[in-house]
């Protein structure tokens, strides 16, 4: 079987400008994300990928190549380059899983392939978040309890901004009493995209057992199906318009 290649790529920008955030994720979000796969999923190849990189760490040649890309972003949003997201939405629509984490609904690559505004609640207040599973059949919940618990978190809470998922599988509840859909799953092309909420960079979250179990499981679930690199070229350059049968 072909091995997976997964790469985490993060803004990395809370690490290095707050001590807080860098004293919970000395190596940044993407490592702690990276590593957390590679625990449950060792025969996996996972790389990360920063915004200070040339291209953002995300060339065409490595794109290519990427299986299924996470994605954490907050601050940084409006300085990733829209050449990258369009790159990035052509791969997701040819069959690269998309994994979107927390702050990350806000990202333009999330923006463009919802369509919707992407908006929620929120309120920082060290709140409990109880994580419910919703669809205890599904590939991502597989050796989750029916719930779990994050002694703190963000919150997010609805009405959040998303077209209707085409599958649900977590729903949060959080201590001031809001509840949030914060495990989403759609298709867009051939590409299987999930939105997973937890994650606030002030929160070790990344570190919890249970989270990294949801995130290894969704990038064994977004990886491409079937014979997807076809689709990489245009069938219209192979027939074109003066081809066709007159009629
Ligand atoms: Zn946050």
């Amino acid at each position: 079987m072909k091995t997976l290649n997964v790469v985490v790529w993060n803004e990395y920008l809370h690490e290095t400008k707050n001590d807080k955030v860098a004293a919970i994720y000395p190596k940044g979000i993407h490592q702690a994300v990276a590593d957390g796969i590679k625990k449950l999923r060792p025969e996996i190849e996972v790389g990360t990928a920063t915004m200070q990189e040339p291209e953002h760490g995300l060339s065409q040649e490595r794109l290519a190549q990427t299986d299924v890309l996470l994605w954490w972003g907050h601050m940084g949003h409006d300085k990733v380059e829209d050449r990258i997201v369009d790159r990035v939405q052509a791969r997701v629509l040819q069959g690269m899983g998309l994994i979107v984490l927390h702050s990350g609904h806000f990202s333009k690559i999330f923006k463009r392939l919802m369509g919707t505004s992407c908006a929620l609640k929120w309120r920082e207040a060290n709140e409990k978040e109880r994580i419910w599973v919703c669809n205890p059949g599904h590939p991502i919940a597989a050796g989750l309890p029916e719930y779990f618990e994050l002694p703190q978190e963000e919150m997010y809470g609805e009405p959040f901004g998303i077209p209707a998922p085409e599958e649900q599988v977590f729903i949060s509840w959080f201590a001031g009493g809001e509840v949030f859909r914060s495990g989403c799953c759609w298709r867009r092309g051939n590409g299987k995209i999930f939105y997973f909420q937890p994650g606030h960079e002030t929160y070790p979250t990344y570190h919890d057992a249970n989270i990294q179990r949801v995130i290894a499981n969704a990038v064994a679930w977004a990886a491409p199906q079937g014979s997807w690199e076809a689709v990489m070229e245009a069938p219209c350059a192979k027939n074109p318009p003066e081809n066709l049968p007159e009629k």
